[in-house]
């Protein structure tokens, strides 16, 4: 027997299986007190959905420990000053984490150190399969462009999954306090917690020989729906990868997974990009202001523009707090060139409500989309909505399932309402801009920009 005691400090790595932090604080018998820090900070830009999400993720957690005769340790407040004071009631040596690579993760965890003084505050793993930072070009720098980034990424590999083995350790305790109550809106579909987590990966798994034929498909909703497992850490991506190795239909998967460890990437090299534009030259665009502002994004946000997979998509979000890949980027793209709004609102609006709302994936996914990021679609590639409606909901099944008003609407009309015999169908508003005309005058300020340089 030890007296050693270490507390693991839970905070995106929701989970107790492949769990390196656990290993490393349980490591040589010691005893784990498991915690977890409400910090109102982090939950401040959230809305319902996400708020719900991340607290029914919790409460999953901390049944899981149950199930192992534990009790996960609940504060509320800031980390800075809680730390110090549970490490001192507890009598623990230790602090074990997770790496975090936000930017307000990476001034939280120096601020915590730093309090913590002479007890150390250990990091063993990250929410990547390669921690960020890791993947360097030959000069020694982050890449910039996602496929240098890919290849070099799987050549350097990744561990197997951690054996954290939760039924070996010996689980320790303090008082507690209680979870916020709080509902998961009727919309979120998906179950929290590790066990559905591996429930839902295993089924998704056995769909993914149809992965890169359908994932681009948002009326066959056959994407893996995974990203709010991950992004609460019920799993951990290497367990993922564990699972598709050898797997030779796998490899559009692998590559969507490394999507997300590039822009964790970027945001780790480049962390004011989370706010700012990775192209600076691009952030002179003359964008809408004042009641147009208003009127763009209100629009915008309820899923009333006029253009069916944008207001289908934008619906989607409302409802589900999640929203297919394909029409994410449509609506991102809508937003900046045909509404004339700059990135960082419609940012702002996703990360309050998407359920897997993520600093890195999320910024970079939205400077993509405005042509501004470090590898991003060239400005002048402007989404057509109704050509990318046609082609990715060919019979409208997706518009349909969010759009009540155009369920009786057949053939070409479906996609475009305005063309209906009779007219636009009661309660759907005709379209807010006329996208040929936005177009144009999106690459009109675009070069205005360039030749200003
Ligand atoms: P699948 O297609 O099944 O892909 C599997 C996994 O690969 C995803 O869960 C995700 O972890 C990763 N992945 C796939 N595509 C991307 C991508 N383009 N960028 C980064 N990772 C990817 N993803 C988030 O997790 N959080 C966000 O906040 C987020 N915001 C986005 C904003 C915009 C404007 C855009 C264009 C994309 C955004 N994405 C975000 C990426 C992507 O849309 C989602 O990861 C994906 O739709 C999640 O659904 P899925 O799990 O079914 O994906």
């Amino acid at each position: 027997m030890t007296s050693d005691r270490r507390v693991l400090w839970f905070r995106r790595d929701l989970r107790l299986l492949d769990h390196p932090a656990l290993l490393a604080a349980a490591e040589d018998g010691a005893e784990v007190v498991p915690l977890f820090i409400l910090d109102e900070r982090l939950l401040a830009p959230a809305g319902p959905s996400r708020i719900g999400w991340f607290l029914a993720s919790v409460r999953s957690l901390a049944d899981e420990l149950a199930e192992y005769g534990a009790t996960l340790v609940i504060r509320h407040g800031d980390p800075e000053v809680l730390l110090p004071a549970i490490v001192a009631e507890t009598g623990a040596q230790q602090v074990h984490i997770s790496s975090d690579h936000g930017p307000y993760g990476r001034a939280r965890d120096s601020r915590v150190r730093t309090a913590l003084g002479e007890v150390p505050l250990v990091e063993t793993g990250s929410p990547y399969a390669v921690t960020p930072g890791r993947v360097l070009t030959g000069a020694g720098t982050g890449y910039q462009v996602f496929t240098p980034f890919y290849r070099a990424w799987r050549e350097h590999g990744w561990r197997a999954p951690a054996d954290s083995a939760p039924d070996r350790v010996a689980w320790a305790s303090a008082p507690t306090e209680a979870i916020p109550e709080s509902d998961l809106p009727p919309g979120v579909r998906l179950e929290p917690g590790e066990s559905a987590a591996r429930r839902h990966w295993a089924d998704a798994l056995e769909r993914i020989g149809e992965y890169a034929a359908v994932r681009d498909r948002p009326d066959l909703d056959a994407t893996s729906r995974i990203s709010p497992y991950l992004k609460v850490g019920a799993l951990h991506p290497r367990t993922l990868l564990a699972d598709l190795a050898d797997r030779d239909e796998s490899e559009a998967f692998r590559r969507e997974l490394a999507f997300r460890e590039f822009y964790a990437d970027v945001l780790h090299h480049r962390p004011e990009t989370a706010r700012d534009y990775a192209r600076p030259e691009l952030r002179g665009l003359p964008y809408v202001t004042g009641a147009a502002l208003r009127e763009h994004l209100d629009a915008w946000r309820a899923g009333r523009t006029g253009y069916p997979l944008v207001d289908a998509g934008m619906k989607q979000l409302l409802a589900e707090g999640w929203m297919h890949n394909r029409v994410r980027m449509l609506v991102a793209s809508f937003l900046v060139k045909d509404l004339g709004v700059e990135w960082t609102h419609g940012a702002r609006h996703f990360l309050r409500h998407l359920i897997d709302g993520d600093l890195a994936s999320n910024q970079h996914g939205w400077q993509w989309a405005a042509g501004s990021g470090t590898d991003a679609a060239p400005y002048f590639r402007i989404f057509n909505p109704t050509t990318q409606a046609r082609r990715f909901d060919p019979d409208g099944t997706y518009i349909r399932r969010w759009i009540p008003e155009l369920r009786s609407l057949t053939g070409r009309a479906i996609h475009e309402p305005w063309t209906a015999f009779g007219g636009l169908p009661d309660g759907y508003p005709p379209p807010i801009v006329d996208h040929a005309e936005q177009r144009v005058a999106a690459l009109e300020a675009y070069n205005a920009l360039r030749g200003g340089r």
